[in-house]
């Protein structure tokens, strides 16, 4: 009963060369297939998860009283939905990229989806495969894992998205003082790099709990706080009135038995023991998991933090968090920016 659905979507790939194949649904590669495809160009967008939206998906709204914080996350559902109404774009979820081969100008595709490899072809093809978020438990002074109260920043946005408040995961309890530790995976030996937005996103999850929970106590590690909007310096003089900042990233999170964390901290010239109930760790931006294969697979040279560089010239395409770390707004901004040599590209085959 399934195969019939796999051969009309094997037949309507192959029908025709696409103008550009899209890789990934992100809000890079949704605004990407978007725009080209109000513009008229006939678009394959793939993406290997089920759901289109990555990462973008997963935020919530972060507006305080009302009044927008400029997020961004809103512009996810707005893209997708635009995506899904224009005939021109065609999502495909689920569905990954095994290889491509030039004939010509045009990239024969093979690809694979629920098992079944199918073939496409198209005129351009742009990466726009995203990050992976730095994965804490490689990091073992962190100690992420082994305590309830050692959390990711996705890990609060879920549990604010199904409690409308801060909860210790397991106990349920209700933290009274909390830290944000910064720049974890970033800014380091193994990756040098600020990743650009872990600063604006924890500032705007800790502005939102502190609406939420105004006895919450909440502290800040971190090495330097990057300026994330427009309204920020103004901003900061608030921002520093309601938190602590503590201009150090701390060596180790000792969980205890009582669930708090210990961290040790110079104040003031002496070395401290301060107490939390939860940790927030402030996770940068890695390359993706399938970076390293889309790079062999059409021919890509990384850049020094082993992100994409891209090589236009051949007709294939980076943008967004594929070429470097970047929020929302700026993945947006290079789109808009960045298809201006698309279409030029496109354009010699009419
Ligand atoms: S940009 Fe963010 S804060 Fe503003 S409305 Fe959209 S989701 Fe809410
Ligand atoms: S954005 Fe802030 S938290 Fe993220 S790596 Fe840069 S300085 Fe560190």
């Amino acid at each position: 009963m399934l195969l019939r659905p796999k051969i009309f979507w094997r037949k309507s790939l192959e029908a025709k060369p696409w103008d550009v194949l899209v890789v990934g649904a992100g809000i890079t590669g949704l605004e990407t297939a978007k725009l080209l495809g109000e513009m008229g160009f006939d678009v394959l967008l793939v993406e290997k998860k089920p759901q289109l939206g990555g990462h973008a998906a997963l935020y919530q709204c972060k507006a305080l009283d009302g009044k927008c914080v400029e997020c961004g996350a809103c512009l996810v559902g707005d893209a997708q939905r635009k995506v899904l109404s224009n005939k021109k774009v065609v999502p495909m979820t689920g569905t990954t990229i095994l290889n491509c081969q030039r004939e010509g100008n045009l990239f024969k595709l093979e690809l694979v989806r629920e098992g079944v490899v199918s073939f496409a072809s198209a005129k351009a093809v742009i990466l726009c495969n995203g990050f992976r978020p730095f994965d804490p438990s490689t990091q073992k002074n962190l100690s992420y894992g082994k305590s309830n109260s050692i959390l990711t920043a996705l890990e609060v946005e879920d549990i604010l998205r199904n409690n409308g408040k801060l909860l210790r995961p397991g106990s349920h309890e209700v933290p009274k003082s909390i830290c944000f530790i910064q720049c974890v995976g970033s800014r380091n030996e193994r990756n040098i790099y600020c990743s650009r937005v872990c600063c604006g996103y924890a500032i705007r999850i800790a502005n939102l709990l502190k609406s939420l929970q105004p006895d919450l106590d909440i502290t800040f590690f971190y090495m330097d706080i990057q300026t994330f909007s427009r309204s920020f310096v103004d901003d900061w003089a608030k921002i520093r009135e309601k938190f602590t900042f503590i201009r150090q990233i701390p060596g180790e999170l000792i969980p205890n038995k009582d669930g708090t964390i210990s961290i040790y901290a110079k104040i003031d010239g002496v070395i401290k023991e301060l107490f939390y109930d939860l940790v927030i760790l402030s996770c940068g931006i890695t390359p993706s998991e399938d970076l390293d294969q889309l790079a062999q697979i059409f021919k890509m040279k990384k850049n020094k933090d082993g992100f994409l560089s891209p090589s236009p010239e051949n007709g294939v395409f980076a943008l967004g968090t594929a070429t470097g770390p970047k929020g929302i707004a700026d993945c947006i901004a290079e789109v808009r920016c960045g298809l201006g040599g698309v279409v030029e590209y496109l354009e010699a085959w009419r």
